[in-house]
């Protein structure tokens, strides 16, 4: 087998490795799954990338940030790697392109969102490709004590299984222990190839500063014009709260920009590329700004509102001073920063009754299941993420079980006449096309496939109507397309007792919601501390250290003491106006903790369909804790 070494400098040009990628590397070339814990900007990817060479089939790369893997792809393509990716903003001839490439063993790394996994029209693409190594990254999402649960990621171990995918990578720069036991449970990683190189970075200048809210202003000013300033990230918890403070400092000669969300992608992106240019841009965004800032002469990082937790905080702080020269890291905080933070929280808890109305329909609704999990956001009114959280919670109980997912609508455009795509085809073949091609019904251009009408017709499977289907696109006689998302779930046979099991998943929802308060208390013990701060911070991570002698603490300021807050209710008028509206949206605002969530500045689907997002009423009360509000708003109705 190739020197790693050897590799390293020829085909990435590098001279030595890294801290952790050598024994990450040599784990996977010895065969076993591995696990790399680096801090972002420390190469954890070369860790996969150089595994790829050495081995003859493929490398499948799942991560949630497909524009990051537009800049690697290009990277390796100019070292004359070949590497691709497979998503929906792909063109029709450049997604043939890499499926073709995948299965004529030209490509080495593919990168996918770890949706596709779940995706029937996928795993028929890919079935037959040797797959040697499963590479996931942000590997955190996998955990439900992390800060960024995502329950398909759950799925990408088990479809790793179903694979027979033997070699798994797992890479993530935030992780406390009883997340990487999570991550190497679910993985099957065994910890002597877990490597973790640890968070502490001594060129970084932890510091807290509290104040009250409308001083705020004045002392970031301060800061920035006092402090030798190289570029510099002001990082803020509301959208508006970034477009405020962005102008507040431009109105005081500083070159800074906003980012956020909400903004064009364009406009996005040009901010993005000024920054990465310039010696002393700053930018004033919310935490969308970051993913693939790589930019090693950050200087500074302040937190003008308090961070959401430990886990963001070290990754928000993480993109100052990559270069190893000394960069501040502040945090300005203020009491009324754990309310937003906190209601953001309060607002992703589903009601208990529309959690327990969606079980109840679910129950109720036979042995197959046969769901649209957008439809059933909006009936009721959860986001995606929560429904999806949901169903993955009954699947972990055993009441339901994933059985895919697929289209609910098959349509193609013919790219030759049907004559043409007939000829040369064995009978058997013949027969079966042209009986499939008899149940799809014309439109103007497309046709639409009655996939009923065409299982019942061949007595097939709908996988080997859509395998054929995938022929016929990938020869270029027709281009298909599939739409309409659903997901089969299968009941258990076994008994349920609906009360208990309602009872355990509305429990669950409010045990993470507790989850991400204690966070944010944690939070908040960091900014009122009165030890070292650098101390402070690994501890959360499991790392032991000394006090660091450059924090604001070990340099001698006192510890901080946040001022209380002000706002504690909402004003009368607000809540009036807020009843007025309730009875013209129903549907949107008919719970009292509707209301709140519009109130406090969280969106629903409810509220997006009602297109009241740019109703004054919303982010009214953002400042009053969650709550009070939904309390007040009770009390006003009745
Ligand atoms: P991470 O995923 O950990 O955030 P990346 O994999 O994106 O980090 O790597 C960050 C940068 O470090 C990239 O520009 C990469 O080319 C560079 N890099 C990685 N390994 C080495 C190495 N051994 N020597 C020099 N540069 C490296
Ligand atoms: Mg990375």
């Amino acid at each position: 087998m190739a020197d790693p070494l050897q590799v390293l400098k020829t085909q990435f040009g590098f001279d030595s490795f890294r801290s952790g990628q050598k024994e990450v590397i040599q784990a996977l070339l010895d065969g076993h799954s591995a696990a790399a814990i680096f801090p972002t900007g420390s190469g954890k990817s070369l860790c996969y990338q150089l595994p790829a060479l050495c081995f003859d089939g493929l490398t499948l790369v799942v991560s949630p940030l497909i524009a990051l893997m537009k800049d690697q792809i290009d990277t390796l393509r100019a070292q004359n790697i070949p590497a691709a990716r497979l998503d929906s903003s792909l063109e029709e001839d450049e997604r043939r392109q890499v499926l073709d490439d995948m299965r004529a063993e030209r490509l080495k790394l593919l990168y996918i969102a770890p949706e596709r996994l779940g995706n029937e029209r996928f795993l028929a693409q890919i079935e037959g490709v040797k797959i040697d190594l499963l590479a996931v990254d942000e590997a955190h999402c996998i955990s439900s004590w992390g800060h960024n649960f995502r329950p398909d990621y759950l799925k990408i171990a088990m479809a790793a299984k179903d694979l027979g995918i033997k070699r798994v990578l797992a890479l993530t720069a935030t992780a406390t222990p009883p997340v990487i036991d999570d991550m190497a449970r679910e993985f099957a990683i065994n910890k002597d190839h877990i490597v973790n190189t640890g968070f502490y970075r001594s060129n970084l200048e932890l510091r807290v500063t509290a104040c009250e809210d409308t001083q705020r202003d004045a002392l970031l000013l301060q800061r920035l014009k006092e402090r030798d300033r190289g570029p510099s990230i002001v990082y803020v918890t509301l959208q508006k709260t970034a477009e405020r403070v962005a102008s507040f400092l431009t109105h005081n000669e500083l070159p800074a920009r906003h980012y956020h969300a909400g903004m064009k992608a364009e406009e996005r992106s040009q901010v993005q590329d000024q920054f990465m240019a310039s010696d002393d841009g700053i930018v004033v965004a919310t935490i969308a700004f970051g993913m693939g800032v790589d930019k090693s002469n950050i200087r500074a990082v302040y937190h003008y509102n308090l961070a959401k937790g430990f886990e963001s905080y070290m990754q928000e702080i993480g993109r100052a001073g990559r270069d190893g020269k000394r960069s501040v890291c502040e945090l300005l905080v203020c009491a009324a920063d754990r309310t937003i933070l906190e209601n953001f929280t309060y607002g992703d808890t589903p009601d208990a009754q529309s959690a327990e109305n969606l079980i109840d329909e679910l129950l109720d609704g036979g042995k197959e299941l046969d769901l649209s999990l957008y439809d059933l956001a909006k009936r009721y009114d959860m986001r995606n993420l929560v429904v999806g959280t949901l169903l993955t919670r009954l699947e972990l109980k055993g009441v339901i079980r994933s059985l895919g997912s697929y289209y609910g609508q098959i349509r193609f455009k013919p790219l030759r006449p049907s004559k043409e795509i007939l000829n040369g085809l064995n009978e058997s073949r013949k027969n079966f096309l042209s009986v499939l091609f008899s149940c799809a019904d014309k439109a103007k251009i497309w046709f639409t496939l009655d996939t009923g009408r065409a299982m019942q017709k061949l007595s097939v499977e709908r996988e080997r109507i859509i395998a054929a289907m995938e022929w016929c696109d990938q020869q270029g006689h027709l281009e298909l397309q599939l739409q309409g998302f659903r997901s089969l779930y299968r009941r258990s046979d076994q008994p349920v007792d609906r009360d208990e099991l309602k009872n355990s998943i509305v429990e669950r929802f409010l045990q993470h919601e507790k989850q991400d308060v204690e966070r944010i208390a944690l939070m908040l013990g960091y900014a009122i501390s009165d030890t070292c701060l650098t101390q402070k911070l690994l501890a959360y991570f499991g790392e032991d250290i000394e006090a660091c002698g450059h924090c604001g603490i070990c340099l001698g300021e006192a510890a901080s003491i946040i001022p209380p807050a002000h706002q504690l209710s909402c004003n009368p008028d607000i809540l009036q106006a807020a009843q007025q509206l309730r009875l013209q949206h129903p549907a949107a605002l008919g719970t009292p903790r509707q209301t709140a969530r519009f109130l406090c500045g969280l969106s629903s689907p409810a509220t997006s369909a009602a297109r009241l997002r740019g109703n004054p009423l919303f982010e009214s009360c953002v400042h009053i804790p969650f709550g009070t509000v939904m309390n007040q708003v009770s009390e006003y109705s009745d």
